[in-house]
């Protein structure tokens, strides 16, 4: 599995739709100051669900919208597309192709999408769990992130080897598993209760 590709548009600086081609194997990323390099990795978060305006360098989430130039108005949307090369299957999905977008409306409002078909945030969560690749995953390693992983708590550091073990997703289904029984119960509390009374 490898990234294949990144569409941005609308995106921070790129406010005409551009189309990035990765082929396997290592792609450097080199321009000048300000020319949006760190925009591309941004971008690459954003689509994963990135919800930190901090990690984006922005004070708002509005902020990853083209705000505009001296020349050119601003956009009212957003929108990214990160393509995948699955056709190792090593994503639980039967496409050879997995593109994940995600789109932001100036009002806040903002949508995700599977191979175009709208999907919750969940589900990219649940699909990219255990690959290292959804946002707190270690496929992207920003500046100062290796220093934040040595000097981190045992237990954060924990989080990043369970992921790479491959035990997260059933981490995640335990809980999910543990809070329906817990709302089971209290629903079983309530249903004795009210038979106490009619008794
Ligand atoms: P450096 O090499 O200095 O780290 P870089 O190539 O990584 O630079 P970026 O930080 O990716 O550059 O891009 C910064 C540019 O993006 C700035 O010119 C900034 O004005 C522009 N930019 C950021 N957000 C927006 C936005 N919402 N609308 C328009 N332009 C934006």
């Amino acid at each position: 599995m490898y990234l294949k590709k990144l569409e941005l548009y609308g995106f921070k600086s790129f406010a005409n739709k551009i189309e990035l081609n990765f082929e396997k194997g290592v792609t450097a990323v080199v321009g000048p100051n300000g020319s949006g390099k760190s925009n591309i990795s941004d971008g690459i978060k954003w689509v994963l669900g990135e919800q930190s305006v901090k990690s984006l360098r922005g004070s708002k989430m509005e902020d990853v919208i083209f705000a505009g130039t001296s020349t050119r108005k601003p956009l009212g949307m957003s929108e990214v597309s990160l393509t995948l090369d699955n056709s190792s299957q090593a994503l639980p999905i039967e496409y050879d192709e997995i593109t994940i977008t995600r789109r932001m409306y100036r009002s806040g409002e903002s949508e995700y999408y599977l191979n175009k078909s709208a999907c919750r945030l969940k589900d990219i969560r649940e699909l990219l769990m255990d690959t290292g690749i959804g946002k707190d995953g270690y496929s992207i390693i920003g500046q100062g992130k290796i220093d934040e992983i040595l000097s981190s708590k045992s237990e954060d550091r924990r989080q990043l080897f369970e992921e790479a073990a491959g035990i997260v997703k059933y981490k995640h289904r335990k809980n999910e598993a543990e809070k329906k029984l817990s709302a089971t119960k209290d629903n079983l509390i309530r249903v004795s209760d009210i038979l106490n009374e009619l008794e």
